[in-house]
């Protein structure tokens, strides 16, 4: 009956692919890009630095990683920002269509390899005006459908952002850095004790074994997610994975 309804429905009412503006069939009547501009997202495939993912220099180490925190195990994203993926970010971000994440990542749970169990999901924290002004924090959707994906726990309270940031649009990569230092810490329990102080917590914190994996939107220059897992080392996390869904190609700022 429901199907009907839901073919009823698509017939007066189609569903068009936010990308392309196609029609989608009935079957992907609840996505919102179509099968085929899901296949043009162009995955973030290696060769690439073990550690954050970037494609291998030509010569020399990885400069993009190497001032990162030592608990900041590696990051991988799912595809190159670019054409139908940066509309589906914008989608996210700005179109108020948090639904899109579904779409996000689903396409990024085929693409990176699953986290091992036990694992929890912690999205990078908006900073309030910003959290706000958009009415959801667009990195704790995708985190939530990710976490649907691979059935993971998600944290989204872990992390808290201590001020708002300006955008880090046309931010050089060191001015990224200073933009965002300092910007989180560990929410503190509910008893007003931190992390590893009070067992007995009924807040979510999790024991610092636990394998956490922070969730963006969008890698940059990786300033962000290496500052959350700053903060995460702090508290004594030792092993801390990130994934986005896309990936920016680094503007040359030299
Ligand atoms: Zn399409
Ligand atoms: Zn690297």
């Amino acid at each position: 009956m429901l199907s009907a309804v839901r073919a009823l429905e698509q017939l007066l009412l189609p569903a068009e692919c936010l990308v392309c503006h196609g029609l989608l069939a009935v079957a992907h009547a609840d996505d919102l890009v179509c099968p085929v501009c899901r296949l043009r997202w162009r995955a973030v495939r290696p060769p690439w630095c073990e550690r954050c993912g970037q494609p291998e220099p030509h010569f020399g180490p990885c400069r993009l990683c190497r001032e990162w925190p030592e608990a900041l195990r590696s990051v991988r994203s799912g595809v190159w920002l670019d054409g139908g993926a940066r509309s589906a970010v914008h989608a996210l971000k700005y179109g108020g269509l948090p639904r899109i994440a579904r779409d996000m990542a689903s396409a990024l749970s085929r693409i990176i390899a699953r986290p091992p169990s036990g694992a929890r999901l912690v999205p990078i924290p908006l900073g309030s005006a910003r959290l706000k002004r958009r009415g959801y924090n667009q990195s704790e959707v995708l985190a939530r459908a990710i976490g649907g994906c691979w059935e993971l726990a998600v944290l989204p309270q872990l992390l808290v952002r201590t001020r708002d940031t300006p955008t880090q649009t046309a931010l050089t990569p060191a001015a990224r850095l200073a933009n965002v230092a300092g910007a989180f810490q560990l929410r503190i329990g509910e008893c007003g004790l931190g992390i590893g102080r009070h067992p007995g917590s009924r807040s979510a914190i999790p024991n610092p074994q636990s394998p956490i994996v922070l969730v963006d939107d969008v890698f940059t220059t990786g300033a962000t997610i290496a500052e959350a897992a700053r903060a995460l080392g702090a508290a004594g996390f030792t092993s801390i994975t990130a994934v986005t869904f896309g990936r920016a190609s680094i503007p040359d700022f030299t």
